[in-house]
């Protein structure tokens, strides 16, 4: 097994890690899912998260969900767009991460999710950690452990 004097190991923080809010493409609660899928489209995402007026992180809107929502029984029922809005149909249940977590917390969440959102104490979005980024730096972590070891 590889292994590194713990004082040559250092790990960037979340806080440097993360993509910051306001680069990051996200929708608004009370959106009609028409805007929603159109910020989806434009960004090329599949999901994006979704905010309250106040900056919180409520959840995230996904290209599938609105689709799986707007089909009908043998067609898909565009009309439903205008009519429901994203609070309605967006995943709340989706795990956060705080800028003091380790990366390693941002590892084991990404397993399951490709991006997870970073918010402060009182709940105002940061930005996001995605799969990407996490991946890359495990990666340099690696190559480093082995230059170290030749
Ligand atoms: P990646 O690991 O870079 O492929 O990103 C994984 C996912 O994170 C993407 O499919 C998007 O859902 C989300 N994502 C990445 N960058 C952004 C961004 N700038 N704005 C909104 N969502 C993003």
């Amino acid at each position: 097994m590889v292994s590194i004097e713990k004082d040559k190991l250092t790990w960037p923080t979340l806080a440097e890690l993360m993509i910051p809010s306001e680069k990051v493409a996200h929708v608004q609660i009370g959106n009609p899912l028409e805007h929603a899928l159109l910020v989806l489209v434009k960004s090329g995402y599949s999901a994006v998260p979704v905010l309250d007026p106040t900056y919180k992180f409520q959840g995230v809107i996904s290209k599938t969900k609105i689709l799986e929502e707007t089909l009908g029984i043998e067609e898909f029922e565009l009309n439903r767009l205008s009519e429901i809005q994203v609070n309605e149909i967006m995943d709340a249940d989706v795990p956060c991460l705080q800028p003091g977590n380790h990366m390693i917390d941002a590892l084991h969440k990404l397993i399951d999710y490709p991006f997870v959102c970073v918010t402060n104490e009182d709940g105002e979005f940061d930005g996001i950690i995605t799969r990407r980024s996490i991946l890359k730096q495990y990666s340099k972590h690696y190559h480093e452990i082995l230059k170290y070891h030749e």
